[in-house]
């Protein structure tokens, strides 16, 4: 059962689709326009049920089978926001919003989806309900976490989840997927070392934050290298070094830190942050300077569940013929919070040799769309087969 003839038909509609969304890129929650279109399609395409606003600016869709005598429901997601990146593709149809480009390929997850939900709500070859979600500001804002926080889940009687995303430097078309912890949690530290300023030739009289700071840059890497469970995934990166003196003579009177852990499961995840704390209030007191700690939990790990993984894997198969096994990624993914409320699985599909994600000069292959299509309506037709 390979690619879905129907949607080589579609094709040069979702390509459109796909290509107008480049266009008119939408950062965060204000995916407005993105929206709007999205909420328009479904309607078009015959939804039982449109609904805008949830999660501030997501959408969600409502398909029924032609039977529905099991009252199983299968949510779709998919992510509309763009980031704050100024485009340098040279596109015709590259970004019009000055700072604001299509660089992590949500223009073609939006455009599959729709092009699956036109496909469902044509045929209705399935017993049982299809809820196609469209989320705003999955690219740091949370916004998967919100619509869940709406209630999003129970309102639609959502009983499993699925999630899909592009992936350059994967074949075209093909998929690949892992059971278990997949995407990292991705909080964020922000560090104020005070210190006593005063002049660079009287270091005696001083408490230089700069030499604290270059201590507690190198002892936040032993959290990975002593700490953690070498078995284990973690990332340390201090990404922000600032001194409050821009002198060649004066020794500052604080530095600033920033960075980023990434972690894949709680307990390594919790032992960061202890450790976090612990290393630099130490430190710190140590050498006779303070510290301010700015602590910032972002996305949990996304975890893929075990059964659905198998499903989606399968699935995989038969539209493409094979299904790798993906990496663990210490990037984020705000689909991490739908997984936490309903068993699920997420996969990657192949972007073809293209510039990686987030780069300016990225794009979504459109070639991929019959691949990415045909996954979302296998994974309806077959978890929930026509009575
Ligand atoms: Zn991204
Ligand atoms: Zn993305």
């Amino acid at each position: 059962m390979p690619i879905k003839n129907r949607f080589a038909e579609l094709l040069p509609d979702i390509t459109a689709w796909r290509r107008d969304l480049h266009e008119n890129p939408e950062i965060l929650f204000e995916t407005h326009r993105t929206a709007g279109i999205v909420a328009e399609k479904l309607s078009a395409f015959g939804c039982e049920e449109v609904v805008t606003g949830i999660g501030r600016t997501g959408v969600v869709g409502v398909i029924k089978g032609k039977t529905d005598t099991a009252g199983k429901v299968i949510g779709l997601r998919a992510d509309m926001d763009a980031l704050p990146i100024h485009e340098e593709t040279g596109l015709p149809y590259a970004s019009k919003t000055d700072g604001a480009m299509h660089a992590c390929g949500h223009d073609g997850h939006t455009a599959m989806l729709l092009g699956a939900a036109q496909y469902l709500a044509e045929t209705r070859n399935f017993d049982g309900t299809v809820v196609v979600i469209f989320q705003p500001a999955e690219e740091g804002g949370g916004g998967g976490r919100e619509m869940c926080e709406d209630g999003m889940m129970d309102r639609f009687g959502i009983q499993e989840v699925y999630g899909m995303h592009n992936w350059p430097g994967r074949p075209l078309g093909s998929f690949a997927i892992r059971p278990g912890p997949f995407f990292a949690a991705t909080d964020q530290f922000d560090i104020t070392i005070e210190g006593q300023g005063g002049h660079a030739a009287k270091p005696q009289e001083t408490i230089d934050p700069v030499v604290v700071s270059a201590q507690v840059v190198m002892a936040l890497q032993t959290i990975v290298s002593r700490n953690a469970d070498p078995v284990e995934q973690a990332v340390v990166s201090v990404t922000s070094v600032e001194s409050s003196s821009k002198a060649f003579n004066v020794i500052a009177q604080s530095v600033q830190l920033k960075g980023t852990i990434r972690t894949l499961t709680p307990e390594v995840r919790a032992l960061a942050e202890d450790r976090l704390h612990r290393i630099v209030n130490a430190t710190c007191e140590a050498y006779g300077a303070t510290a301010k700690i700015t602590y910032y939990k972002g996305y949990p790990p996304m975890v893929n569940h075990a059964a659905q993984t198998e499903f989606a894997a399968k699935v995989a198969i038969d539209v493409a013929g094979a299904c790798d096994e993906a990496p663990l990624i210490m990037g984020g993914e705000d689909f991490a919070y739908m997984l936490e409320e309903r068993p699920g699985a997420y996969i990657l599909v192949g972007n073809g040799d293209t510039a990686a994600v987030h780069n300016a000069a990225y794009n979504f292959s459109d070639e991929a769309i019959p691949a990415g299509c045909s996954w979302w309506a296998e994974i309806v037709e077959q978890r929930m087969p026509a009575a």
